[in-house]
C-alpha cells in the first residue's frame, strides 16, 4: 500500500556561498547552483525519500544532514541521490535539511532547505489482556533489555558499501497481504507500547523469505519478542530485518545476494500465527520498509 502520491518537483535553490572572484581584467564569476529535487508533498512519519541533487560541476564530496544525522549519498555521473528517512516518532513540523559540498574547482556550496514532516496517522489498537500475559517477569525483562541493547548497537556498526545501489525487492514472492500495519500503536491494558516499527505480511509456515537486496548478514539469533531473526546491512547504514522465522540458513558475517533465501516464515517469538515481520532502519531511523520498493534505483 502506498501512503500518498509521491511526485517530485525540481527546485532551483540559490545555492552556495556566492563566491565573487575579482580578477584584474576578468568578469565577475559566481559559484554555480545545485539543483535539489524536493518532495512535492509533505513527508510523513516513517517515510523514505530519495532526493536527487545535481551539481554544476563534479563534486569531490557532498554531505547532507537531517535532524543531526548524516545521510547516505550515492554519486553517479554528476547526479547525487541522498537517502532521507523520517523516523516514525519524529514530531510533526518543519526541519532543516542541510547540504554542504565541494566542487573539483574548489568552489564550496552550502544550503539549507526546509522539510516538513506530517503525522503518519498510524492506526491505534487497544487490547485488554490478562495481566500475566502483558507484564514480563524480571528475568524476561532483563533478557529483553539485553536484546534491545544488542540490536541498537547494530545500527552503529555500519560501514560504507555498494550493496544498495540496486532496486530493492519484496522479501516474499507474490501478493503482499498486510496483517499488521507499519506504525500501529498498540495500547495494552491502557499502557502504550512501542509502535510497530515494521510491517507484517501473512504467509504460510515455511514460505521462503528472501533478501530484499544484496547485503551483509549482521545479526542472526533468537529474540524474545521477534523470535528467529536475521538483520542485513546493505551498506551506508541501511538495514532490513526479517523476524519470527521458523528457521534461517545464513550466519552473521556472510554476504548474501539480492533475492537469496535467508530462511522461512514461522511464528517464533511473540507471534499469534505464521507471518513475516519486515523492518527497515537507516542509521537508527525506523521507516516503512515499503519505501525501499519505491526508490528509483537502476
Ligand atoms: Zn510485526
Amino acid at each position: 500500500m502506498l501512503r500518498g502520491e509521491r511526485g517530485t518537483v525540481v527546485k532551483r535553490v540559490l545555492f552556495g556561498l556566492p563566491v565573487c572572484i575579482f580578477l584584474l581584467a576578468g568578469p565577475l564569476t559566481w559559484a554555480g547552483t545545485l539543483e535539489v529535487d524536493l518532495p512535492e508533498h509533505q513527508l510523513l512519519q516513517g517515510d523514505l525519500h530519495g532526493l536527487s541533487v545535481t551539481a554544476p560541476e563534479p563534486l569531490t564530496w557532498l554531505h547532507a544532514r537531517f535532524r543531526g544525522l548524516s545521510l547516505p549519498v550515492r554519486a553517479e555521473k554528476g547526479r547525487y541521490t541522498v537517502l532521507l528517512a523520517v523516523d516514525l516518532e519524529t514530531a510533526p513540523g518543519p526541519y532543516p535539511l542541510e547540504f554542504e559540498a565541494q566542487g573539483t574547482s574548489g568552489s564550496r556550496y552550502r544550503e539549507s532547505v526546509r522539510i516538513t514532516v506530517a503525522d503518519g496517522r498510524f492506526p491505534v489498537q487497544r487490547l485488554t489482556l490478562p495481566k500475566g500475559m502483558v507484564d514480563l517477569d524480571v528475568k524476561t525483562l532483563d533478557r529483553v533489555r539485553r536484546e534491545q541493547k544488542a540490536i541498537a548497537g547494530t545500527w552503529k556498526k555500519w560501514q560504507a558499501g555498494p550493496y544498495w545501489w540496486q532496486a530493492f525487492v519484496p522479501p516474499l514472492e507474490g501478493t503482499l497481504d498486510v496483517t499488521s500495519e507499519f506504525g500501529l500503536r498498540r495500547i495494552l491494558n491502557g499502557q502504550p507500547r512501542n509502535p510497530h516499527s515494521g510491517v507484517d505480511f501473512r504467509a504460510l509456515l515455511g514460505t521462503p523469505v528472501r533478501a530484499s537486496n544484496g547485503g551483509l548478514v549482521v545479526y542472526t539469533g533468537e529474540l524474545f519478542f521477534n523470535g528467529n531473526s536475521v538483520i542485513l546491512h546493505h551498506g551506508g547504514g541501511l538495514f532490513t530485518m526479517y523476524f519470527h522465522l521458523q528457521g534461517y540458513r545464513v550466519e552473521t558475517g556472510q554476504e548474501v545476494a539480492k533475492g537469496e533465501v535467508l530462511g522461512w516464515v514461522g511464528a517464533t517469538g511473540r507471534a499469534t500465527g505464521p507471518h513475516l515481520h519486515w523492518g527497515a532502519n537507516l542509521r537508527g531511523v525506523r521507516f516503512d520498509p515499503r519505501g525501499l520498493l519505491m526508490l528509483s534505483l537502476p
